[in-house]
């Protein structure tokens, strides 16, 4: 017989599914992806498939398809999405956010560039918007490569958090933009694991720039010739073209307006990073650090290029003693080699993490809308994903911690805030049981008593702390929280043996085993007071204006990067509450990130911790529109003989005989204590078509 739409391309909404069990919607999951059709509906949510191959619908044809349409009339598409958001916006002059969820390697990132393009493309457009929008198209090259690196997860990973404003006036003109950045992976310029990269930007420059820049800059064109490169022995890989991607960076770098200085200057700081790893050391009699040679310090310090314009005899003595200040004298206490090496890859990490706030800050002000309209926003939010190696450290500890809060914000304004309204509003209602990460949460940030605390004490303690002492204070606090694992559980009940230094956090999307070495430096994060000086003193005005802004006589302890951390994620959260939210949560197809392969068992497990499940199981039984009386009946009303012009009884009265009118079934809809319930948008956009045309 004749298949079926449902049987040849499966259910474009999961909320239309016969039955809402894990099978099914693998199943359809699968159906989709296998004719390419990487989009499901759960409602107004969007599932997305990693197809990892081109598709051709994002084509310009396509974003005009999806201009205006009603959300559900054409398949299921990113673009259907945004344009919701954006008509949305414009009708209630409210602000909006686009959570971009999933694992690394899921799809983020593409997504959130895809929609950024759409909005590019389809706002209407003035000449000089133009400019704006172009900026802020070529922010993302430019931010990628100093940002984004290759992982064992993907050869794209990036390895800053990104949350970025899009600003529309009332016209709905695309007029200015912002970016938030949240904490940086800085250990990866001075460290690479096997089989990873460091920032793609070190490898463009080495591969792409042309004869006379590295001349300039003294580089040889050769990666391998660079220590901070190739520690994870990989740093030629086919899926990526060094060479071309330098171009568009370039390129990038003009249309947003970075002027020949501030060009110059940011390539010098690339390129001293590289001198300053293959600067070596050599023991003297005593076994203390002396330089190997002097050519790559030349390199970096005043002369011959001033890429940092430091004095090279300052440098040389910042890395190689520690000058103690005692009541009369200044001792200099000589370094070990270990010890100067922890020195160079300090000021390499410091130096290149602050110029990237740098030029986070420099593109912004190049988007930045100076009048003063008022102006709604839609916000794009796209962090590193929840990710687990071999070796996890203090970085994958942050971005673990941070999925766990964007799950948390995803859990309370869907599955917890929606089912507490439906009680608020007296709507009778069978409650789905969720897992709610609020504990893990807990766990790593409580005040005084989380993992963040324990470890900030640790690292104000004087004497004797040690990453092994912090790992003893966290057994002896968190030794019976259900998600912590110590090493007495985790070798009677899991089985895994922990390593001496090892501790296990039970995440909603997995376990996880944390190395705790280098966790206290790494959240200290100092630099010595005299390579602090040094650079504040540099010839080179971007690292100069960095390190000037950083108040050295401030004698107060800055915040540790965790705590820092901790309060962005704190502030971002709330930001995030106060707008509209749509989701977008991104599936990982298959962990070799081959086209066309559907890991069955990894899907599943992503749909479960997403909490797919229990959002569709809400969806389904509960009510995709809503209202306050008032407002719907404000704006309702012309459709119906009467409540048009005037309502002069009480307002939920005039909403149902509205609802009435346009032909809404008694369990089409709940009258709720404030505000009406519909179930399927659906009839509702239709009405919405109907109201425009009057
Ligand atoms: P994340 O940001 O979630 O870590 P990315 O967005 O960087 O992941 O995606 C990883 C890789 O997967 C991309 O470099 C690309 O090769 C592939 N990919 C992701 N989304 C798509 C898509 N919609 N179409 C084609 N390929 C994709
Ligand atoms: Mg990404």
């Amino acid at each position: 017989g004749a298949l079926t739409a449902r049987d040849r391309v499966g259910i474009q909404d999961f909320v239309l599914l016969d039955e809402t069990t894990e099978v099914a919607v693998i199943s359809n999951l699968k159906k989709r992806f296998s004719k390419d059709l990487i989009y499901t509906y759960i409602g107004t949510l969007i599932v997305s498939v990693n197809p990892y191959k081109d598709l051709d619908i994002y084509s310009k044809k396509q974003m005009d398809v999806y201009m205006g349409v009603n959300f559900f009339e054409l398949p299921p598409h990113i673009y259907a999405l945004a344009d919701n958001a954006y008509h949305t916006m414009l009708t209630e002059f409210n602000n909006h956010f686009i959570l971009i969820s999933g694992e690394s390697g899921a799809g983020k990132t593409e997504a959130s560039k895809k929609i950024l393009q759409y909005y590019a493309v389809s706002c209407p457009s003035t000449t000089l918007m133009n400019t704006v929008r172009d900026k802020m198209l070529m922010s993302n090259p430019v931010l990628e490569a100093f940002g984004n690196a290759k992982t064992l997860k993907n050869d794209n990973s990036s390895r800053f958090g990104k949350y970025m404003d899009i600003q529309f006036d009332s016209q709905g003109d695309a007029v200015g933009g912002h970016i938030l950045n949240y904490l940086l992976e800085k250990s990866r310029v001075v460290h690479q694991n096997h089989g990873e990269r460091n920032f793609h930007v070190f490898y463009q420059l080495v591969e792409g720039g042309s004869d006379d820049l590295l001349t300039q800059l003294g580089l040889e064109r050769d990666v391998q010739h660079y220590y901070y490169l190739t520690q994870g022995e990989c740093a030629i890989v086919s899926s990526i073209n060094d060479k071309n991607d330098w171009k568009s960076v370039k390129n990038a770098l003009q249309v947003i307006e970075f002027d020949e200085t501030n060009t110059n200057h940011l390539f010098r700081v690339v390129a001293s990073v590289l001198h300053l790893g293959n600067v070596h050391f050599d023991p003297d009699s005593k076994g203390h650090a002396l330089l190997k040679n002097n050519t790559e310090l030349n390199w970096v310090s005043d002369f011959p290029s001033q890429l940092l314009g430091v004095d090279a005899n300052s440098l040389k003595e910042g890395l190689t003693f520690r000058k103690i200040e005692a009541k009369t004298e200044q001792v200099l206490s000589p370094f070990t080699i270990d010890h100067a090496i922890y020195v160079r890859d300090a000021l390499a990490k410091a130096i290149y993490g602050q110029t990237f706030t740098w030029l986070v800050n420099r593109i912004n002000e190049s988007m930045e809308n100076k009048d003063s309209s008022r102006k709604t926003v839609i916000g794009l939010l796209d962090i590193y994903g929840f990710e687990v190696f071999y070796v996890n450290s203090f970085e994958q500890f942050c971005i673990n911690y941070c999925n766990e809060k964007l799950q948390q914000l995803f859990i309370q304004l869907t599955l917890k805030a929606e089912q507490e309204e439906y009680e608020a509003e007296g709507i009778e209602w069978e409650p789905v049981q969720f897992f709610n990460n609020k504990i893990i949460c807990d766990l790593v940030e409580e005040k005084h008593r989380g993992i963040i605390s324990i470890l900030d004490e640790e690292c104000l303690r004087p004497g004797d702390a040690t990453d092994l002492t912090f790992l003893e204070r966290l057994e002896e606090k968190m030794g019976n929280h259900p998600h912590f694992v110590t090493h007495k559980l985790a070798d009677k009940m899991t089985r895994k043996t922990l390593e001496r230094g090892d501790f296990r956090l039970l995440h909603y999307a997995g376990e996880v085993t944390y190395c705790v070495v280098g966790k206290l430096d790494k959240n200290n994060d100092l630099l010595y007071r005299n390579i602090t000086n040094l650079v504040c003193q540099s010839k080179n005005t971007i690292v100069r204006e960095c390190f000037s802004a950083v108040d050295t006589t401030n004698k107060r302890r800055p915040e540790t990067v965790a705590t820092q951390f901790k309060n962005s994620l704190q502030k971002l959260t709330e930001m995030l509450m106060a707008k509209e939210a749509w989701y977008i949560r991104c599936l990982k197809s298959n962990e070799s990130k081959q086209p066309g392969q559907f890991d069955e068992a990894l899907i599943r497990h992503q749909v479960k911790y997403l909490g797919l499940m229990e959002h569709l199981r809400v969806r389904r039984a509960g009510f995709a529109y809503r209202r306050k009386y008032e407002d719907f009946l404000k704006r309702y009303k012309p459709l119906c003989p009467a409540t048009w012009p005037h309502w002069r009884g009480i307002p939920a009265d005039g909403v149902e005989l509205l609802v009435q009118h346009l032909g809404y079934l008694p369990d089409e809809y709940k009258m709720g204590r404030t505000k009406i319930f519909i179930r399927h948008p659906r009839t509702l956009y239709a009405t919405e078509d109907a109201y425009e045309k009057c």
